[in-house]
C-alpha cells in the first residue's frame, strides 16, 4: 500500500559533541520518506525555497520517492539548528526559521487524495488539518509533532488528536503535551483525546506503545557509534508506517511488529 507523507524538507545546522554541519538536508518528511521507502511506495508533499539545491534531494529520488508534490516557492527553505548534549539523548533547538512554510497552503493532488496511509510529519498543526481536510478517507492517519508546535499551536494540535489514529511523540513532548510527568498517565491523557494508539519514543531506550489498557515496549537498537541522532524520530516513524503499509494489517500483534521495525531504522 502507498503512503502520503507531508512534513518539512529542511536545511539543518547541527552541532554534536563529535562534529558540526551547516545547511545539510534534513526535515521530518525527508527522514520519514527515506526510512518508509524501504518497505512501501512513498509520495512526499512539502515546500522548499529557491535556495535548495536540487542535487541535495537527489538521494530521495534515488530511493524512488515520488517528489512531484514538492512545491518550490520564492524565498528561503525552512531552517532548523540544534545542539546535542553529550549523551545525544537530549538537544536544544537554537533556531527555527519557518521561511517558505509560513505561507504554505498545500493543495493535495487528486491522485494523492485517495492514498490509504497518511503520515502527517512534524509541521504546523494548522497545515496538518488542511491536509486531512483534502484527503478522501485514509485507512490510517499517523501524526508526529514537536515542542515548537506544542507550545505555539496547542489548541490546533489538541483538536487534531480527535482526527487521527496514531500519535508518535517523544517522552519529553508527551509530558509537555499532557502536563503529566508519568508517561502512562500522559499516554492515557492523549488517548482520551482521540488517537487509539500512542507511541512514545525514548531515544536510545526504545519505544513504548499504548493502546487502550495495553502497552508494549521495544528496546532501542544498539549501535557501536552514534554520530548525529537528528531525524531518528522521523526515521522510526518511517519504519513503523512503512511496515504497516506493506503488511496492511492493523492488528495489535502487527502494530507491535511495526514498532520493532521502526526501532531498527
Ligand atoms: P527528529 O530528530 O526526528 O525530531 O527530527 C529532526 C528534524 O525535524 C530536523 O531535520 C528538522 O529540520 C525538523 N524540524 C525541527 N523543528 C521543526 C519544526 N518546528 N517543524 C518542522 N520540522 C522541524
Amino acid at each position: 500500500m502507498s503512503i502520503l507523507c507531508v512534513g518539512s524538507v529542511a536545511l539543518d545546522t547541527v552541532k554534536t559533541p563529535f562534529g558540526e554541519v551547516t545547511d545539510k538536508l534534513g526535515g521530518s518528511a525527508t527522514y520519514f520518506s527515506v526510512a518508509a521507502s524501504f518497505f512501501s511506495p512513498v509520495s512526499l508533499v512539502a515546500v522548499v525555497g529557491e535556495d535548495l539545491d536540487d542535487d541535495l534531494i537527489a538521494p530521495l529520488r534515488d530511493r524512488n520517492i515520488d517528489l512531484s508534490g514538492i512545491e518550490r516557492r520564492e524565498g528561503k527553505t525552512f531552517r532548523w539548528s540544534g545542539v546535542y548534549n553529550y549523551d545525544l539523548n537530549t538537544r536544544e533547538t537554537i533556531e527555527t526559521q519557518l521561511n517558505v512554510f509560513q505561507s504554505f497552503d498545500p493543495v493535495i493532488k487528486d491522485e494523492f487524495r485517495s492514498l490509504p496511509y497518511l503520515f502527517l510529519g512534524n509541521i504546523d498543526p494548522d497545515l496538518q488539518h488542511k491536509i486531512l481536510d483534502q484527503m478522501d478517507s485514509p485507512r490510517v492517519v499517523v501524526t508526529d509533532t514537536m515542542n515548537y508546535w506544542i507550545e505555539g499551536k496547542r489548541k490546533s494540535l489538541i483538536d487534531l488528536l480527535s482526527r487521527i489514529d496514531i500519535l508518535v511523540i517523544n517522552d519529553a513532548e508527551a509530558r509537555e503535551l499532557s502536563g503529566e510527568y508519568n508517561l502512562l498517565s500522559g499516554a492515557r491523557w492523549i488517548i482520551e483525546r482521540g488517537p487509539g494508539t500512542v507511541i512514545i519514543k525514548k531515544g536510545e531506550h526504545g519505544a513504548l506503545m499504548f493502546r487502550g489498557r495495553s502497552y508494549f515496549s521495544a528496546p532501542g537498537f544498539p549501535l557501536d557509534s552514534v554520530f548525529d541522532p537528528t531525524g531518528a524520530g522521523d526515521s522510526f516513524a518511517g519504519g513503523f508506517v512503512g511496515f504497516l503499509a506493506k503488511t496492511d494489517d492493523l492488528s495489535e500483534d502487527n502494530l507491535r511488529r511495526a514498532v520493532i521495525y521502526g526501532s531498527t531504522m
